[in-house]
This record gives C-alpha cells, structure tokens and sequence, in this order.
C-alpha cells in the first residue's frame, strides 16, 4: 500500500520471511554472516524539543540490508539475535558507529545533538558491556554526554539492584539513560525514583488514539507530570498526526519523535534536516 511506502520511504521489506523453520534457518545463517558483510546500517530519526522545534537528538534505529534476502525489518532479526550472543557483536557495532557518526557531525561543525542507542535486554546483562562502550567513548575521542542509551522498562524492571548499578556506572560514564517504550511495562512508581536516568520515552500505544478527553491523554498527561516531578525529560514517540502533536505542545510535553515529524533517515538525508536545525516552525514559537 502507499501507506506502507510512505512509512518505509527508503527501503522495501521482504515481506514475512522466517516464519517455517527452513526459512529462519536461513535467515539465521544470513545473520551470521551480516556483520562481516556490513551489511547492516543505521537510520536515523529526528527527536525535536516541542517547544523551539529543533532538533535535539536522533534514535539510531538498526537496519539490515541482507545481499539474499533483501532488507529485514529490526523487528524480524533482532529477537533471533538476541537468542544467542550474535546481539552482543551487533549492539556493539550499533554503539561504536553511533559514536563515529556523533564525532563526524560534530567535526562538520553541524548542531550539535545527541544520538540515542537501543540496548536489548542481553547487552545489558552483558558484564563486559560497560567496558566496551568506554572503549569506543575513548576510541572515538566523543564528549560521552552526546550518547544516550534506552533501556526499555521492561529491561530495567528485570533486577532492580542491578539495573540501578549498570545506570550508575553508565552516568559516571557521563552517558545519558531513557526508559525506552514506557507506560507498557510493569514499573512500580516507587522504583523510578531509584533509577538513574534522564528521560522517559512515552510509548507509542498511548500516541495513536489521543484526543482531548480521551483516556489516553489522561495517561500521556500523567506521565508528564510524572517526569516533571521527578526532573525527567519526557519524549512522546510516534506522533503521526498534527492533532497529536498539537495535544502534546499543549499539555508540555518536553519532546517529540513520530513519522508525521520525520521517518528514520538514512544518514546523507539526517544530515541535510540537521543543517536546517530546525524541523518545524511553530507558529507561536
Ligand atoms: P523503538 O526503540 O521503540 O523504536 C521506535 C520504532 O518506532 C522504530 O521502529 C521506528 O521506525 C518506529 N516509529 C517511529 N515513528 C513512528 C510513528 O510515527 N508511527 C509508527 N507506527 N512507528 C514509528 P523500527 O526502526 O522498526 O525498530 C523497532 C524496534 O527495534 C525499536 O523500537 C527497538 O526496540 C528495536 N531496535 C531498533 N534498532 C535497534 C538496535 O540497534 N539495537 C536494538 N537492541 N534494538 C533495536
Ligand atoms: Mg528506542
Ligand atoms: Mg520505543
Ligand atoms: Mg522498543
């Protein structure tokens, strides 16, 4: 459908593939081989500040360019990754080109923003995983504070202790922590305030049917209240509509991501919106 187009713009899915056992054999044995073939590749979509529209950071968002399959949606070969260590070596080259990429813009003297980086749950229980990524901090010479991490909540919920002490040990870091597709999990309130991060991610069910009045404002309003009492900076995702985000500027709403603001771009197109800073004009800004 054009519909589905318009949301892929730059790159065609095959559709359903890994869905018989001969077929995902194939697609794990194409995987194995992905890497070492660079065939995969980071999109990039813009977050913009709801009150200036500028831009203020980019989710890197994994895409996989398979030479025999085509390309393969995150969400068909990131969950076979994850059933073996494969993640690991993946979420690593994810981390250490998002740092290249932060280093180049800021060469190029663009604005400057923060890249965000999706972590499974895996990488995060990876002991190794901390020492890695100041490798690459160190490597790439980057000020740590343009890398920000999302862990979803249900990543975070896992085990508490050791959630909190990985989140130190990333803040001494001087990385920047979001709670990734929040509101779907099961965090208790009470453990938020023990978490050290910096932004809550609103997750994108709660986005697709606000209307004024509706419950899901309710829940988009209370979970901005939330941040704001807890001193978090709140990014509602998928906003495809200008009533959604009409809804979310009224109601203060630090940050917004969704395809009516940008699809994921590949890099050259990232760039160019980056010169211009600014993606949307508001009329009252
Ligand atoms: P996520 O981190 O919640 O990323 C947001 C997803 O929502 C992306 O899907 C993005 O393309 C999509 N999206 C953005 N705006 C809209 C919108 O307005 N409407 C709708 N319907 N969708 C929107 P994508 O790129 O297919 O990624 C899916 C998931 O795969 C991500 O969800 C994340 O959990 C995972 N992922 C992506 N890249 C990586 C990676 O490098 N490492 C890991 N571990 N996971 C990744
Ligand atoms: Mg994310
Ligand atoms: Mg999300
Ligand atoms: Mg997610």
């Amino acid at each position: 459908s054009v519909k589905q187009q318009g949301r892929n713009n730059y790159q065609v899915y095959t559709p359903a593939i890994g869905n018989n056992a001969q077929e995902r054999l194939q697609l794990e044995h194409n995987l194995y081989k992905a890497l070492e073939r660079e065939e995969f590749v980071l999109y990039y979509q813009p977050q913009i500040s709801l009150q200036t529209g500028e831009i203020i950071s980019m989710e890197a968002l994994l895409r996989w360019h398979s030479g025999e399959l085509g390309w393969i949606p995150p969400a068909q070969f990131i969950p076979l990754a994850e059933e073996s260590t494969l993640i690991n070596s993946i979420g690593e080259w994810v981390v250490q080109e998002a740092c290249r990429q932060i280093g180049e813009w800021h060469s190029l003297n663009l604005p400057p923003i923060q890249i965000s980086v999706n972590l499974s749950a895996r990488q995060f229980q990876d002991k190794k995983l901390l020492s890695k990524i100041a490798r690459i901090l160190k490597n790439t010479n980057i000020n740590s504070s343009y890398l920000e991490l999302e862990i979803t909540e249900t990543i975070a919920m896992q085990d508490m202790d050791l959630t909190i002490a990985i989140l130190n040990n990333f803040r001494k870091l001087g990385i920047q922590i979001a709670i990734d597709d929040f509101g779907t999990g099961y965090s208790s309130l009470s453990s938020l305030k023990h978490f050290p991060i910096d932004k809550l991610k609103i997750d994108r069910s709660f986005v697709r049917e606000l209307t004024i009045g509706s419950q899901d404002a309710a829940i988009v309003k209370a979970i901005i209240a939330l941040g704001q009492g807890l001193n978090l900076e709140v990014t509602a995702e998928g906003i495809e509509t200008e009533e959604q985000l009409d809804f979310l500027r009224s109601v203060n709403c630090d940050f917004g991501q969704g395809y009516f603001l940008s699809y994921p771009l590949p890099v050259e197109a990232a760039q160019k919106l980056l010169k211009k800073h600014r993606l949307i004009q508001f009329k009252s800004a």
